[in-house]
């Protein structure tokens, strides 16, 4: 079996593992850059559409315009890319060894890569119809929002001509406007919550620009056709219940669902990493480090994201976490260190947070509220004292949140966990 070393492997060459890939180059490190597809880019080079790299680069971008700059950065420094490559496995470093065994399976056969560090950047998959079980007949015609993107953008088939999108999530509201320009009738897009999940710009301009309806608080009830899909049902919710005497039947051949994304960990479980069950992603502490020393993660395969620019500027934190943890272990090699973080524990309105331990140190976090708010107050406490106040003029759950969070002045190590909260109005800043 070929064998390779390098300092770093990172996995996954979407926005995440270039980003990250490039940072521990250009800090002098030998990294291989891995993935299961045949080009760099993930999920961006399926999103023709533009709203990319406005934070990063200043511009609108489309994904594979993103993704172009991403890779160039790659290209430049010499990154070995491995394409049409998947990682199986990660055999945690031997007493004597003390490196990472990559099994990695391409068309050469399988191959053995050691390295002392490694970066998931596995991206997510889509729920599906299992996932969120939907009553009714199993016709043909229901997809995954992302998989019709992948047939219009990059396979060129249009998958029907009257559809309904199942969700509000930012694919399926994409994908309502992609439809529409291809001439497909989009009905109607249903979301059971009485907000919508993906993003307030998507909204606007994937919807409402044209005349699309979303029906808040609507359940999909049943899914209805032999062969083909003929209609779905749906029904109002109201105090929690079901109104199913109130259904009405929506006439269509084509189901989208975009019901959320599942970050990609059964690799990162089977190397011991400990995950989040809120996110499905890796427990991190603020250098990005999962709880296997070494082992790093960043963009999707941590926490769902919903900017790519947000993807690629957290895979360089890791990068850069990585590449000193690096320094570290060389300098005092087999010393296993010791971080000295406090708990970070999602409170009141917060879903979850991004990392999951706060160090003395500036951290950027990353969180997402359960519910809106106009006017919210993000605070950290510890042990009921105030260590941080950030008014914010509003939090929607389908928006993440990003706040540079600075507790230097008051955080104890010894003391009990932070809790993050988002309180109404101005808190007690
Ligand atoms: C439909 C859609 C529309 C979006 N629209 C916007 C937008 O308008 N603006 C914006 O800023 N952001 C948008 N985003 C968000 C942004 O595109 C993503 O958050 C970002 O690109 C994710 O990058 P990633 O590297 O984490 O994951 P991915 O791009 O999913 O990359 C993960 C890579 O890992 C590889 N991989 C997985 N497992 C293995 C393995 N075992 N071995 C080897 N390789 C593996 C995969 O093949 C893949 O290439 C959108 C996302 C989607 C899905």
């Amino acid at each position: 079996m070929k064998r390779s070393g390098y300092d770093a492997v990172v996995i996954g060459a979407g926005a995440a593992g270039m980003a990250a890939a490039a940072t521990l180059s250009a800090r002098g490190r030998s990294v291989a850059l891995v993935d299961r597809e045949g080009d760099m880019g993930g999920i961006l080079l399926q999103c023709v559409h533009n709203g990319f790299g406005l934070h990063r680069y200043g511009e609108e971008l489309t994904g594979p315009e993103f993704a172009a700059r991403l890779e160039k950065d790659v290209r430049s420094a010499g990154i070995p890319f491995f394409p049409n490559a998947t990682v199986l496995s990660i055999a945690p470093p031997s007493p004597d060894e003390r490196r990472f065994r990559l099994l990695v399976s391409s068309a050469r056969g399988i191959e053995e890569f050691l390295a002392r560090s490694v970066v998931l950047a596995m991206g997510s998959r889509e729920r599906n119809r299992g996932n969120v079980r939907i009553p009714g007949d199993r016709p043909a015609g229901v997809f995954t929002a992302g998989l019709v993107q992948r047939l219009i953008n990059i396979e060129g088939y249009v998958p029907g001509s009257r559809a309904v999108i199942v969700g509000s999530g930012d694919i399926g509201l994409i994908m309502a406007r992609r439809l529409t320009l291809s001439g497909v009738t989009v009905e109607a897009a249903v979301e059971l919550m009485p907000y919508p999940s993906g993003l307030a710009r998507n909204v606007t301009q994937c919807l409402e620009d044209f005349s699309i309806p979303l029906y808040l608080s609507h359940a999909t009830t049943r899914i209805i056709g032999r062969n083909r899909v003929e209609a779905v049902e749906i029904a109002p919710i109201e105090d929690g219940a079901v109104r199913t005497e109130r259904a009405r039947i929506i006439p269509c051949d084509t189901v989208l669902l975009s019901v959320g994304l599942v970050p990609e960990n059964e690799l990162s479980a089977r190397t011991g990493v400990s995950l989040n069950p809120v996110t499905n992603g890796p427990i991190v502490d603020s250098r990005l480090m999962t709880d296997v020393p070494g082992v790093f993660a960043a963009g999707n395969v941590l926490h769902v994201h919903d900017l790519a620019d947000r993807v690629a500027e957290e895979a360089e934190r890791a990068g850069t976490a990585c590449a000193d943890w690096l320094d570290a272990y060389e300098a005092a090699p087999g010393r296993p260190e010791t971080a000295k973080e406090v708990p970070l524990i999602a409170g009141r309105n917060v879903r979850y947070t991004v990392p999951s331990s706060l160090s003395p140190e500036p951290t950027p976090v990353l969180l997402r509220s359960m519910v809106p708010l106009d006017s919210a107050t993000l605070t950290i406490r510890q042990d009921g004292s105030l260590l941080f106040a950030k008014r914010l003029a509003w939090v929607r759950p389908g928006e993440m949140v990003r706040v540079d969070v600075d507790v230097r002045s008051g955080i104890r190590a010894q003391a009990g966990a932070c809790t993050v909260s988002l309180e109404n109005g101005n808190g007690e800043a």
